[in-house]
């Protein structure tokens, strides 16, 4: 090995294998709570009806064409899930005797596991905490759709140059001083618009004027870190096919681990540095270069 002594190797590769060895304590992942004045929705589904005029308002706002299915030979516009054309969706549970209208859509959750796992920003924490999407970064990985705990982002798989299809909160009508399409369209204050802390409050005005016809408080206040879509029901949340969220945000787990991962490989890191350091120095050394003695 000429003009770098091996006790010089040794020392080098020896301090790296001793920052390699160090263990990377994983740091807690900061939370991300929700705040007073993030846009949302209230859904109360004890006064949903089931009429979907808010499925055909959101059609409208966001420009997207019918979903169309022959019942019968009778085409209807009454899809039964969230697709790439249908941003919301009422749907009807059953729990026991009991029924109820559920309006699926994204809940634009304060610290959202599918912003954690889109690692271009294509879905980002945006203004007045929308989960907004940008197509210009989106790679279609759909790991968001992997990630979500509510299953709602979609993917345009027949499209030429497809993109993920979720509910943005009609952001684009802001600008008009408009609010929310499906709330704007309800009849009966089933879906109300507002910054969290109104609905909050409005929520906990429901419950306490007629604490017989709900239970199970305010979903979205604290489940998953909390969404900005808040919901009331009179049958169990889980029976409206809600999960069962603790009050820790969804990715922070992922995040603390992959974090303490991502530390971790520092050490390898400066370790293949102090290689390429050697080799090179080994390089100029047998190429005339000044050597170490
Ligand atoms: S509901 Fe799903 S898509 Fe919407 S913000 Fe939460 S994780 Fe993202
Ligand atoms: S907020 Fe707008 S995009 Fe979202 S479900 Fe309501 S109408 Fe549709
Ligand atoms: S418009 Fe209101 S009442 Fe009609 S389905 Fe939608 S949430 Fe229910």
């Amino acid at each position: 090995m000429p003009n770098v002594s091996r006790r010089t190797v040794l020392r080098t590769l020896g301090g790296a294998a001793a920052l390699a060895a160090a263990p990377a304590p994983a740091e807690a992942r900061a939370p991300r709570p929700p705040h007073d004045d993030d846009l949302g929705l209230l859904f109360d589904s004890t006064r949903c009806v089931g009429c979907r005029a808010c499925t055909v308002r959101c059609r409208e706002a966001n420009s997207l064409p019918e979903d169309v299915k022959l019942v019968d030979g009778v085409p209807y516009d009454a899809p039964i899930d969230l697709n790439d054309r249908t941003l919301t969706v009422i749907k009807r549970t059953s729990d026991g005797a009991d029924g109820a209208f559920v309006k699926a859509q994204c809940m634009h959750c304060a610290d959202p596991a599918c912003v954690s796992v889109c690692m271009l920003g294509a879905l980002h924490k945006g203004e007045r905490g929308v989960v907004a999407y940008d197509v210009s970064r989106c790679v279609g990985c759909r790991y968001c759709q992997v990630a979500c705990p509510f299953n709602v982002p979609r993917f345009q798989w027949s499209s030429a140059t497809p993109r993920i299809v979720k509910c943005e909160l009609c952001r684009h009508r802001w600008r008009e001083g408009k609010g929310a399409a499906c709330a704007e369209a309800c009849p009966r204050e089933a879906v109300v618009f507002g910054p969290r802390a109104e609905l909050r409050a409005e929520a906990h005005r429901r419950l306490e004027a007629e604490p017989g016809r709900y239970q199970g408080g305010v979903y979205g206040e604290r489940e998953g870190g909390g969404t900005g879509v808040l919901v009331l029901s009179a049958v169990p949340f889980t029976a409206m096919g809600l999960p069962a969220l603790g009050s820790e945000a969804v990715p922070a787990l992922g995040e603390t681990i992959q974090h303490g991962i991502y530390q971790g490989f520092v050490a390898p890191v400066v370790l293949f540095g102090a290689l390429a350091w050697v080799t090179w120095r080994n390089r100029r050394a047998g190429g005339g270069g000044e050597g170490e003695r």
